[in-house]
């Protein structure tokens, strides 16, 4: 059978990991959580002391890069530079410096041929911003998960509930800001591609979503 690439785009909280991890399950395909990436440039950029409109610092940031997925579980361990940075990278702090450096065309641009690179073999759900508008507008199948500002904050809360010490609604804010800057950026801002299925998942469960999706690609029961 002919392997996809699928994406799926949206703001935070909306249940595109889940969905997107499901869905590679379920096709027996891998799957990509592309938001890892600029969460990386943000924890290393952090690290290193680059501010986040220092563009040549960045480059060079980017291009030094060392990455590795280790399998663990169902899950995978983050390696930068050889050190697990997998929950670090959760921190609130890094959400919003992720944001701040997604908007850098230099961080944009770098990144874009890492995730195309890690599609030329098809068979992979990509789970993003911008996959189906700028990295695959030729993706075959587009997806755009949203869900209301209250559900999607509740949701990341319990996500992270064991992890940080956030309220509900620091949560809230936090995710406003984020979902204001990746709109209004300049390079490649969120938004649904003109030939995404949008998908609002405020009242349904993360399986029915994933259900709708697989009907679509005609691969459903
Ligand atoms: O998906 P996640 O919340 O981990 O993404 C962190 C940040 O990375 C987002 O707020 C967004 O600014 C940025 N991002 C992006 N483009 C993507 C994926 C994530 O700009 N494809």
């Amino acid at each position: 059978m002919k392997r996809l690439i699928i994406t799926i785009d949206g703001p935070a909280g909306a249940g595109k990991t889940t969905a997107s991890r499901e869905l590679a399950d379920r096709l027996n395909y891998k799957y990509i959580d592309t938001g890892t990436l600029y969460r990386v440039v943000a924890f290393e950029a952090r690290f290193a002391g680059v501010s986040q409109d220092d563009d040549m610092g960045l480059e060079n940031l980017c291009s030094t890069l060392n990455l590795n997925f280790v399998k663990d579980g169902r899950g995978f361990r983050l390696l930068s530079n050889h050190s697990d940075i997998t929950d670090q990278i959760r921190a609130p702090e890094i959400s919003m410096m992720a944001s701040a450096v997604s908007a850098r065309p230099v961080v944009r641009k770098y990144l874009m041929d890492l995730q195309r690179n890690m599609g030329r073999k098809k068979g992979v759900v990509f789970e993003g911003r911008d996959m189906g508008t700028v990295v695959f507008p030729d993706a075959d199948k587009k997806f755009y998960l949203d869900a209301s500002q209250k559900v999607r904050a509740i949701r990341r809360y319990r996500e992270l509930e064991s992890k940080n010490s956030q309220t509900l609604e620091e949560v809230e804010r936090e995710i406003r800001l984020r979902d204001e800057n990746d709109r209004k950026r300049e390079v490649s801002p969120m938004k649904p591609a003109d030939d995404a299925v949008i998908v609002y998942s405020t009242d349904i469960s993360v399986n029915e979503v994933v259900d709708m999706m697989l009907d679509y690609i005609g691969m459903g029961k």
